[in-house]
């Protein structure tokens, strides 16, 4: 065992599982009889906990809960031909900071840069690790011990701990907070400019939304303070629409082409939400700018491995050549029509009816999801599920359990399936799992 596994794994599964036996039996816990057998398989139960230990602890998921972009199952899924390709760049040499035409070192930045610069019409481009990384490294780099002016309805916490104004004091920068909650006028912010001000920053409030007695300035009202004063603007647009979307639930979502045209200095986003692609901050807009925040030191720590590089490279060639709809799994979900998802929510009842399930299809809706268009809903098919043997709680977990996982809601005391999320070739996969817990 120890050729195939290395002592010192070995000694610390196998003390481990002894000292548990020793508990146990200390307890009271381990009868005469099952003492000799639970010393006797010793050797397969040393084996199965091995195993069971190198499994990879990060595994593919089933997501039957209808958030599109689900922050907690890894947010957009890349590609699968695009994990390949980018998977065949990482296990080899590249020409990632090569210029291969000139026979000299190049950027890593230079792949991206040029195709962002062509998408959306800007002046020059860089990725960093992710959009808080792109916001502190903007914050750092332009506005350290200077003032930047926010409205209080735009400081906001999205999960996992990215806090507007922690991030902002991280990067040095001092918050200059102005308006309302609910109402900020342009001449709030006209009012706080001073020569302490660095930068005006807008923030897409991408989680929530303000009904109600709200103002909220157009973002060319703030391009026009901005071009008065000559303090530059800033738009964190935080999901990352490139372009605007024929779907109905994306058309109050800001794109990054439109607020570049509007005259945003810069403007910052993810790649794994709307965009669809890896993990990665990206931040487009004024060359000068770009060029400062390139030349940060922090830069270098936020910078992105050539797995992102490629598979952003890669997603944005989907845009480039108008394809990512029907290539990117985000945008066949999110523009998914509603009578596919029906058909094969029919057909899984069918067969789970036959495998002794109640179950039921309901109109319902699915979310865009990870900080985007909030509020929004974009109408599915639901299926309902009961077990027989099972509440929904226990059913529940026995999915989230099962191999590969599947991850699901319940709703008034059953168990809902939101097929949208589900690529359609996981179906069988779902029905798998559910017969495996009505047999067991
Ligand atoms: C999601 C989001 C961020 C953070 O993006 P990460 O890529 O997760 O770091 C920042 N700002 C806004 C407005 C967001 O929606």
């Amino acid at each position: 065992m120890c050729q195939e596994y290395s002592r010192p794994l070995v000694r610390r599964v196998l003390t481990d599982l002894l000292d548990g036996l020793r508990r146990e039996i200390q307890a009271g816990l381990v009868a005469h009889d099952s003492l000799r057998k639970a010393v006797t398989s010793i050797d397969t139960v040393l084996e199965s906990h091995l195993r069971e230990r190198l499994e990879p602890s990060l595994r593919k998921v089933i997501n039957a809960t209808g958030v599109i972009i689900f922050t907690n199952a890894g947010r957009a899924p890349i590609a699968a031909e695009i994990g390949r390709r980018a998977a065949d760049i990482a296990s080899h040499y590249s020409n990632l900071e090569f210029n291969l035409a000139k026979g000299e070192r190049g950027h890593r930045d230079h792949h991206l840069e040029s195709r962002l610069k062509r998408l959306l019409d800007c002046q020059a481009a860089t990725v960093c690790n992710n959009a808080a990384a792109a916001l502190l490294l903007i914050l750092n780099t332009q506005a350290h011990g200077k003032q930047v002016i926010v409205s209080r309805g735009e400081l906001i916490e999205i999960g996992g701990s990215f806090r507007l104004p922690e991030i902002m004091r991280k990067s040095g920068a001092i918050l200059q907070e102005v308006g309302t909650t609910n109402k900020t006028k342009v001449s709030d912010y006209r009012d706080a400019i001073s020569d302490q001000t660095a930068l005006i920053l807008r923030v897409h409030p991408s989680n929530y939304r303000i009904i109600g007695f709200t103002h909220r300035p157009r973002l060319g009202e703030l391009v026009e303070v901005s071009r008065e004063t000559g303090i530059p603007l800033v738009h964190d647009l935080g999901s990352g629409l490139l372009f605007p979307s024929d779907l109905p639930w994306l058309k109050d979502e800001p794109t990054a082409q439109g607020s570049l045209a509007s005259g945003s200095d810069l403007v910052c986003f993810s790649g794994d939400k709307l965009l669809g692609g890896p993990q990665a901050g990206i931040i487009v807009g004024r060359k000068s700018m770009v060029e400062a925040i390139r030349k940060n030191p922090l830069m270098r720590a936020c910078r992105v491995d050539k797995m992102t590089s490629a598979a952003l490279d890669l997603t944005l060639a989907e845009y480039e050549k108008n394809s990512f709809q029907r290539s990117l799994p985000i945008w066949m979900m999110l523009s998914a029509d509603e009578q596919t998802i029906q058909e094969r929510a029919q057909n899984l009842k069918a067969q789970l009816l036959e495998a002794g399930y109640v179950a039921d299809l309901a109109p319902g809706s699915s979310v865009t999801g990870g900080g985007s268009a909030p509020g929004e809903e974009i109408p599915t098919w639901l299926l309902q599920i009961q077990a027989p043997r099972h509440s929904a709680a226990s059913l529940e977990a026995a999915l989230r359990l099962s191999s590969p996982p599947v991850l699901a809601r319940i709703e008034h005391d059953k168990v809902i399936v939101d097929l949208r999320t589900v690529f359609p070739e996981e179906d069988s996969l779902l029905l798998t799992a559910l017969r495996e817990i009505a047999h067991s």
